[in-house]
């Protein structure tokens, strides 16, 4: 990283794409887009209107006609030409995704990877969206194919500024959709990088366009259009029944990633140290913002004291700062609803009896900074032990045995994201079979990868993203018989 750059030298002017075309502010409403490691104002975001919206979903019916007709060597190379833009640029793109979301330079800059990476596996997907023949009687068959399932709208949110909207644009393209994607209002610059790495690869235009609006409205007006096929998100759950309800009315398919609340059960006989490093580096990874952050620790009886001493000395000794320093190992969180959302949350379990041994608080008066903190002397009717904390907060529980726990991890209507810990491997294969959960983590914390489902279960959500699940969701089969 060029760390003589003036912070916002790199910084791109912001725009809208629609039908190929970028789009200055004009006359329309901006938003501000602020620093999370300072409060300052970094840039101003033009926000769409109707009339804006009205010719993204003309643009993307006619990108549909265009790009459903592409061969997968056409989007493959789509695809692969992105992700080579991607790399190329990646220490100016983290370095923009790491100014306007706040999570370290090491962290976006691994994401911008992460998104290539799965830009490459959907290139590769794209050829192998394969249809079947089933063989009838005196020459007569069945034909089954693959088609595009139609124009797409995606709403992407901050937290992953960089790959969740390359999630919600690379499946759809690989499939040969067209998309809508309105990512995260305050993280607009990662989100407008992914699109022009695409652009510049040679995707026609109307294929992809790029809005940002006030979220409502937007969902609003496009999950209404005739024009549009299937909705993806990935947010709160709250947003995501309220989108659900919308794509009813209009019978459109979804795709829904929405929060979790990962229990973490750490059995006595794990290997410790680096059970506690692990789950230290999960914890305070984007400062607690990941929907499959590990968030209620169960553990065993016997290690649980000196698990809280462990992991109370790993937290407390974290380098916190402004994630373009190189030093810093958690910046700050993503915008100023965070450190209020977790100081409420804290405020109500500390006065229902749970006991801080580190953190508790924000830091400084400038920038949404807060302590990594842990807790202990839980109960279950704290709101924090049922809402996502969305923050670096770790609650601890002790346990005692196997089906005891299995029923408090299984308690909340949540299953995204769960782990284990134990050196026991006929432990570990019970544990991920008990376990209701999309994703289960057994001595390991890394959740995603371009070949495997990232997907909920419950109210966690439905419909994967990643792997050839992905591909799969945008996709429709029909079939065809004939005599
Ligand atoms: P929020 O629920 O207001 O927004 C979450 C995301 O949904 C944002 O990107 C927002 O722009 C979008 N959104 C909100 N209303 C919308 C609408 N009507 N139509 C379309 N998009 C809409 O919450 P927030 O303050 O941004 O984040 C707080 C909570 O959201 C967190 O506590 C967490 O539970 C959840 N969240 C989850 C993820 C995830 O990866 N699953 C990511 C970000 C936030």
């Amino acid at each position: 990283m060029n760390t003589t750059l003036r912070d916002t030298e790199t910084y791109p002017v912001l725009k809208l794409h629609i039908d190929g075309e970028w789009i200055e502010t004009g006359e329309r409403r901006t938003f501000d887009v602020l620093n999370p490691a300072t409060g300052a104002v970094i840039a101003h975001l033009p926000l769409v209107d109707k009339a804006d919206l009205d010719r993204a979903l003309e643009a993307a019916d006619k990108g549909f006609k265009i790009w459903r007709k592409s061969t997968p060597e056409d989007r493959a190379a789509v695809l692969t030409g992105a992700a080579q833009r991607l790399r190329a640029r990646a220490d100016t793109i983290a370095r923009n995704a790491t100014l306007e979301e706040g999570k370290t330079f090491a962290e976006t800059r691994l994401e911008v990877m992460v998104t290539a990476n799965l830009f490459e596996f959907y290139a590769g997907e794209a050829k192998r969206t394969y249809g079947r023949v089933l063989v009838r009687p005196e020459g007569a068959r069945s034909i089954v194919v693959k088609e595009p399932v139609g124009p797409v709208a995606a709403f992407a949110p901050w937290n992953f500024p960089i790959a969740n909207p390359g999630r919600k644009l690379g499946a759809p393209i690989a499939a040969g959709c067209s998309v809508i994607l309105k990512p995260a209002e305050e993280a607009p610059a990662s989100a407008m990088a992914v699109v022009e790495a695409l652009v510049e690869a040679g995707l026609p235009a109307g294929v992809c366009q790029l809005v940002f609006g006030v979220p409502d409205e937007v969902s609003t007006h496009l999950l209404a259009s005739p024009i549009l096929r299937k909705v993806s998100f990935t947010g709160s759950t709250v947003v995501g029944k309220h989108l659900m309800k919308l794509a009813a009315d209009n019978a459109l398919r979804t795709t829904m990633e929405l929060g979790g609340h990962a229990p973490v059960i750490v059995f006595d006989d794990c290997d410790f140290d680096r059970t506690v490093d692990m789950l230290t580096t999960a914890k305070i990874r984007n400062a607690g913002q990941v929907c499959v952050s590990p968030t209620r620790f169960y553990v065993q009886e016997g290690i649980y004291d000196r698990f809280v001493k462990a992991m109370t000395d790993r937290l407390a000794a974290i380098k916190i700062g402004s994630g373009l320093d190189p030093d810093v190992q958690m910046g700050p969180m993503a915008n100023a609803r965070r450190p209020e959302a977790i100081e409420a949350l804290l405020a109500e379990a500390t006065g229902q009896g749970a006991e801080i041994r580190t953190g508790g608080a924000r830091i400084g008066n400038e920038g949404f900074f807060f302590q990594p903190t842990l807790l202990t002397h839980m109960s279950n009717d704290m709101r924090i032990m049922n809402e996502e904390p969305f923050g670096p907060v770790v609650s601890t529980l002790p346990f005692r045995d196997f089906d005891e726990v299995v029923e408090q991890a299984n308690r909340l209507p949540f299953g995204l994201a769960a782990y284990a810990f134990t050196e026991n491997g006929r432990q570990a294969n019970r544990i991920g079979a008990a376990l209701e959960a999309g994703m289960v983590g057994i001595n390991a914390t890394v959740m995603a990868a371009p070949d495997s489902p990232f997907q909920g279960v419950k109210h966690s959500g439905h419909g994967a993203e990643d792997g050839p699940e992905g591909v799969e969701a945008c996709l429709v089969s029909k079939v065809i018989h004939q005599l």
